[in-house]
């Protein structure tokens, strides 16, 4: 189905045949300026506006919208055309407003500590169900006097592995949202080809890689993909995107308890970081519970210490706050409906990478 975000602005004046051109401007202010439905395009006359309600379809029907105690924090959960599920969290900082995107419907990589990756893969999303995530999140944003400013891919799903569509939806958050490339961060459990695609993408957005170990035997164990895509191919990776974009890339570690929070972690993670052409930047995510895992999170003491082992170290590191915890929106917790039962609950999805 074609969604009224996956067209082009040359389809949507096809769509409104013959109307003058101040028509589709009209109509491009209300999807992209103003993130509203037709029905509220009052400088429209009235049948036109209940035309395009029928040609404009959505992609998203909204099941329900969770807020966190203290506001900051909204997760939605949508139905797709086909009746999967998925989750976009909208986060409100004092600085900025991000939005965290799904990319897929489900995720094939099967990582075991992430909510998605238990419930293994449905389907990719196509450009206009990202976007609409985006317009949707903003609408909300409004809502309370705020303005999306930055978007992750770090929702549901893989993004490298639905390259093509996520570049397309980039381009537009871009170019018809307006948002700037530097606010746009793509994460990645490290598919060496993606990355590849990517360094040769013409805008700058920031890439994140989802490292959580560093060395292949206990990363073949976290993150599965790493068996096709070992972590020598995956440094590689890196240091070509370095030399075409040289833009510091974020690794993220979520920290298990005992796993990889040792100090002999903190020594082979700092050893990686220096890998890399310009040094990588690390961001630590306690992590967050979900029902198939049972390793707990490492201690917020245990989470500072391995900061200050990594910076002794002489690498960079952040200790991410976590968010929207207490309403499942956190970093891995995206399940679209499974609720979290087990586990420890911690107050607070980390935030974004531009948070420096
Ligand atoms: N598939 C991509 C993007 C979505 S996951 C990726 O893996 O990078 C977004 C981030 O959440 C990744 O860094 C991922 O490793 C992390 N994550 C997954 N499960 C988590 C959990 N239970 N606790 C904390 N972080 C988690
Ligand atoms: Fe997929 Fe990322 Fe979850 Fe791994 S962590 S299963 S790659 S969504």
């Amino acid at each position: 189905m074609t969604s009224r975000y996956d067209m082009t602005r040359g389809e949507l004046a096809s769509v409104l045949d013959g109307a003058p051109r101040y028509r589709v401007d009209q109509v491009w202010q209300g999807l992209y300026d103003h993130c509203t439905e037709p029905s509220e395009w009052t400088n429209l006359p009235m049948a036109m506006r209940t035309d395009l309600a029928e040609q404009l379809p959505t992609a998203l029907t909204p099941v329900t919208e969770s807020v966190s105690r203290n506001g900051d924090t909204v997760k939605f959960l949508w139905e797709l055309d086909g009746g999967q599920r998925i989750e976009t969290v909208l986060m409100l900082y004092r600085d900025r407003a991000t939005v965290c995107v799904s990319s897929q419907a489900g995720c094939a990589m099967g990582c075991g500590f992430c909510a998605t990756g238990q419930a293994g893969f449905a389907r990719h999303l196509g450009v206009g169900e990202i976007l609409e995530q985006v317009a949707r999140a903003s609408r909300r944003a409004k809502e309370v006097g705020r303005r999306v400013s930055n978007v992750v891919y770090m929702g549901m799903g893989e993004p490298m592995a639905n390259e093509e569509r996520v570049w397309g939806s980039v381009e537009r958050l871009h170019g018809d949202f307006g948002l700037s490339a530097r606010h746009i961060t793509i994460s990645t459990v490290g598919i060496v080809p993606g990355i590849r695609t990517l360094a040769a993408r013409p805008l700058p957005v920031n890439l994140a890689v989802s490292l959580h170990a560093a060395n292949d035997e206990l990363r073949d164990e976290l993150v599965p993909i790493n068996r096709r895509y070992p972590i020598d191919d995956l440094m590689a990776a890196c240091n070509d995107y370095l030399d075409l974009r040289n833009r510091r890339i974020s690794f993220e570690w979520a920290m298990i308890d005992g796993v990889n929070d040792r100090d002999r972690d903190a020594a082979q993670l700092a050893a990686l970081c220096r890998r890399l052409r310009l040094p990588a930047h690390v961001n630590l995510i306690p992590l967050n519970p979900t029902p198939g895992y049972p390793t707990r999170g490492s201690s917020l003491t245990r989470v500072h210490e391995f900061r200050d082992l990594l910076e002794s170290l002489g690498a960079n590191a952040t200790v991410r706050q976590n968010r929207g915890t207490e309403i499942d929106a956190a970093c891995g917790q995206l399940a679209a409906g499974q609720p979290v039962t087990l586990g420890r609950r911690r107050t607070g999805a980390p935030d974004d990478p531009d948070d420096r």
